[in-house]
């Protein structure tokens, strides 16, 4: 179908990785659930936590005023936790009343959070116990969103590989696609790929758990995400077969994505370029336009989202941007491996955070532009960098062909917001 050139001066996937476990600066897992709320529509996640973990959901994902919320966190006080049989009725308590009142909901998942006091309570035997009172009609699953554990896309990780042991068993030829995608992206993926009859096809998580999502040996999965390395062990452990590709972000990486697919069900060139060609164009037109202002800058990233090493490939290779460093909170090589051999050789490779050690770094470095957390994106401002806010390349639509000149205008924007400024400050 369509290989892509790897660079001339060799890949990162053998390049030496800068591991470090040090202090991070990173949000918890409890941030998946503002994504995944609105994507699970049968779906409710009861985070087990504190009042600061109801402020991060409240103030992230604003509070709904006429809608029944999909999430909600059972404030548990030290007087509650006086005993773990109490903690165990109180959430039992917490949730008889939640199914009580909403018949809508179809899958609940039982969030741990960081407090100590809640740690010591055993959610997965809630959970067991919960599903046992209110199956068929309720399915009852728990994971941890908590920081101690968790950065804040490992939350949907968690949650998706939660469900992959109670996902139904089949011995279809499918393909199952894993990660959140925005319905109208979802959409557009699907449509291409059955426009090149590759069927059927299922998504993880499904917009409903009636849907039949189903896995088994000949099951094969392609991520959306970079982040899903539990749901990526979860799925083989189940017997299914995972389609290694450079993500779906760009031109390239959306051919290159797609490509694999297709090779996978044997999909003739012909109607390969039949149904790619045009938005392929689209995808490059929009980039070249927001690579003017990208081409020849520096970027350096933080580790945060686990998006970085795609987004360092398509920075560098379709809008001509040279990586200083690149961090991940985590390197799966299983996952990310095709995106290392396609990343130009040179940038430091790094794992895990000791923050101000990185700090140091990036402003020795001054990179025209750093991608960051929130919390160190205003000090870094403030010394005259510009920056990109991670979380933002999470919340938006980025994925495939007609989000690739919108994924390269969230890094150019701050780059042009900088120069007007220069401007206006120079008259
Ligand atoms: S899970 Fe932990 S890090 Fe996340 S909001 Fe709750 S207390 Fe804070």
């Amino acid at each position: 179908m369509t290989a892509l050139t790897p660079p001339m001066n060799g890949g990162c996937r053998t390049a030496p990785v800068l591991k470090e476990r040090g202090q991070r600066e990173v949000f918890c897992g409890l941030t998946g659930i503002i994504w995944l709320h609105r994507k699970m529509q049968d779906a409710f996640f009861l985070v087990v936590g504190s009042r600061t973990c109801a402020h991060l959901l409240q103030s992230a994902a604003g509070v709904m005023i006429f809608a029944e919320p999909r999430f909600g966190t059972a404030i548990l006080e030290e007087t509650d936790l006086a005993g773990m049989a109490d903690a165990q009725k109180e959430v039992d308590r917490v949730v008889a009343q939640l199914l009580d009142r909403r018949p809508d909901i179809r899958q609940l998942f039982l969030v741990g959070s960081c407090p100590s006091e809640v740690i010591k309570i055993d959610l997965h035997r809630a959970a067991e116990r919960l599903n046992a009172q209110h199956a068929p009609h309720v399915r009852v699953l728990n994971y941890s969103g908590s920081g101690i554990e968790t950065t804040f896309t490992q939350g949907e990780d968690a949650a998706l590989a939660s469900m992959v042991p109670v996902l139904k068993e089949t011995e279809a030829r499918e393909l199952l696609i894993v990660g959140a995608l925005p319905d109208v992206v979802e959409d557009q993926m699907l449509g291409m790929l059955r426009a090149m009859g590759i069927g059927p096809i299922h998504c993880l998580p499904a917009h409903r758990i009636d849907q039949e999502t189903a896995v088994g040996p000949n099951t094969v999965f392609a991520l959306v995400q970079p982040f899903l390395g539990d749901t990526h062990a979860a799925l083989e452990r189940r017997g299914a077969r995972h389609l290694p590709a450079p993500f779906p972000f760009g031109e390239e990486g959306t051919t290159a994505w797609l490509s694999v697919i297709a090779a996978e069900f044997d999909v003739p060139a012909s109607l390969f370029s039949q149904v790619t060609d045009a938005p392929r164009a689209r995808a490059r037109k929009a980039i070249a336009q927001a690579a003017e202002t990208l081409n020849g800058k520096s970027v350096f990233f933080f580790p945060d989202s686990q998006l970085e090493i795609p987004l360092a490939r398509f920075l560098t290779r379709e809008c001509g941007m040279t990586a200083i460093e690149v961090g991940s909170p985590y390197i799966h090589d299983a996952l990310v491996g095709p995106d290392l051999d396609l990343l130009p050789a040179g940038p430091v490779i790094s794992e895990g955070q000791d923050v101000d050690k990185q700090l140091a770094r990036a402003r020795a470095a001054r990179a025209d532009l750093t991608v960051c957390g929130l919390g160190l994106a205003n000090p870094l401002e403030a010394e005259g960098l510009s920056t990109k806010w991670a979380i933002e390349l999470v919340f938006t639509p980025v994925h495939f062909y007609e989000q690739a000149g919108d994924l390269a205008g969230l890094f150019s924007r701050p780059l042009r917001r900088k120069s007007i400024l220069k401007l206006e400050a120079a008259e």
